[in-house]
């Protein structure tokens, strides 16, 4: 299963030792990524929480995926 379903926060990402997250747009055609460092978002926030607030450099779409 992926992560996806799941709510985890940032303070759990860095628990297992993680300090990156992956954006990904969610236009499957552009599909355009970007590492963020995940220290600047503090430990209670969710992943899924932040998800509608980035805009794809690329294609200008609103709403991404984080892993
Ligand atoms: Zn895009």
């Amino acid at each position: 299963m992926t992560t996806r379903a799941q709510k985890i926060t940032f303070g759990q990402l860095r628990a297992q030792g993680l300090h990156h997250i992956e954006v990904y747009c969610r236009d499957y055609k552009c599909s355009h990524s970007v590492k963020l460092p995940a220290d600047r978002w503090p430990d209670h926030v969710r992943l899924s929480d932040i998800e509608n607030q980035f805009v794809c450099t690329v294609c200008g779409k609103r709403g991404a995926e984080v892993r």
